[in-house]
């Protein structure tokens, strides 16, 4: 199956198939934005137009062979690297490469059948040293097939956050520091203030921005044959990514998992809110007592209906990205007396907790601070 074609970005694309033509494309690029605006489509555009054998400035043929193989991702040159979960150890440093290598290609597997997946993950991945080292063994080799080769590795922020230890990193940073002849790697990230400043330094930046909201809906209605107001719908609690789209749409008979996040998220806040201090606590103890990386994109949610509150008190309806609630939020500014001020102050406690989360802390402890400061900010005394 090929990849579904890369919505969006005409700047960007103009712009590196333009350095390509002149001859001065960087060899080590790092493309960041949002999470699910289809960074790692473009990476895999970017390979293609590298390995396309007629490209242009108007960007790969998708005729030749180069572009037909990289299309499917079966290009002996395209090598695209993401996390993945660490597989169980296998009593040798060789046999847990290799693990780390299937794991890889059974997930790149996965995606060429199906290659429209929402952006969202549920499991701590990682991109691991064995991962890394894997990478540079296949970048001391010749290009297999074309006169090129590309290495696409995606959320490189993944590196440090996992191995606790900048091995990962350092690795990789060779490579990019001199990169061999023909050889280009793309590293993206959604957060590239958790890179290590040597990787940012020794990569080019472009940025993806967010895609306008009809553009995402009409991609869902087109690519996946959505209804029209579940797109639109979807597409607004975006905020213009495609892959995080996804994870708002129905998934079977039950919730997408960026909408069963959202609207655990809310209930985050309307117990943030409520007069009985209890409900603060039982809901923190809801969490289990470790993993509190798998909070951020709650977090993130829990964000979202705090700014559709500000909205709200500021009488700014239209704003809001949670429409279908428009009224329990007007009605909880109005007789809360909710002021706007103090919802950005509570914005401000909502990242911190998010950055806090990046750590090793208790979710637990974690979230029960959390609903209790914003009770604080927010309900006026
Ligand atoms: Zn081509």
């Amino acid at each position: 199956m090929n990849l579904h074609p890369l919505e969006g970005h005409d700047e960007a694309r103009d712009g590196v198939a333009a350095a390509l033509d002149r001859g001065c494309l960087p060899q080590a690029l790092l493309l960041h934005g949002p999470p699910g605006v289809g960074k790692q489509r473009f990476g895999l555009w970017l390979a293609q137009l590298l390995l396309c054998q007629e490209s242009s400035r108007a960007g790969p043929c998708q005729g030749c062979q180069g572009c037909r193989l990289a299309l499917r991702v079966e290009h002996p040159d395209l090598h695209w690297y993401f996390p993945v979960k660490k597989p169980p150890s296998k009593g040798s440093r060789d046999r847990d490469d290799e693990a780390l290598e299937d794991a890889r290609t059974s997930r790149i597997a996965e995606l060429r059948e199906e290659p429209l997946q929402s952006s969202h993950s549920e499991e701590p991945l990682g991109l691991h040293l064995g991962t890394v080292r894997n990478l540079r063994r296949r970048a001391s080799s010749r290009p297999a097939m074309a006169s090129r080769q590309v290495f696409l590795i995606a959320d490189a922020e993944e590196l440090v956050a996992q191995d606790a230890s900048p091995e990962a990193a350092n690795a990789l940073l060779k490579l990019l520091e001199e990169p061999p002849e023909g050889t280009w790697f793309i590293l993206t990230s959604a957060e590239p203030g958790r890179l290590l400043p040597t990787i940012r330094s020794r990569t080019s930046s472009l940025h993806l921005p967010s895609l306008p909201t009809q553009v995402v809906a009409d991609f869902l209605v087109r690519q996946l044959d959505v209804a029209p107001e579940e797109a639109r719908k979807a597409a607004r609690l975006s905020s213009g990514a495609i892959g995080r789209a996804m994870g708002f749409l129905a998934d079977g008979d039950g919730d997408g998992p960026l909408e069963a996040l959202r609207k655990e998220s809310f209930r985050l806040l309307r117990d943030a809110l409520s007069p009985q201090p209890g409900h603060r606590f039982s809901r923190a103890l809801q969490y289990r007592p470790s993993g509190a990386r798998g909070l951020r994109e709650l977090l993130m949610g829990l964000e979202i209906w705090l700014r559709d509150l500000g909205a709200a008190a500021s009488g700014a309806a239209d704003a809001l990205l949670n429409q279908e609630a428009g009224d329990w939020l007007a009605r909880t500014a109005r007789e809360q007396r909710i002021h706007p001020a103090r919802v950005a102050r509570g914005m401000q406690a909502v990242q911190d907790a998010r950055a806090q989360a990046a750590g090793n802390v208790n979710p637990q402890l974690l979230l029960s601070n959390l609903l209790i400061r914003l009770h604080r900010i927010l309900v006026a005394t």
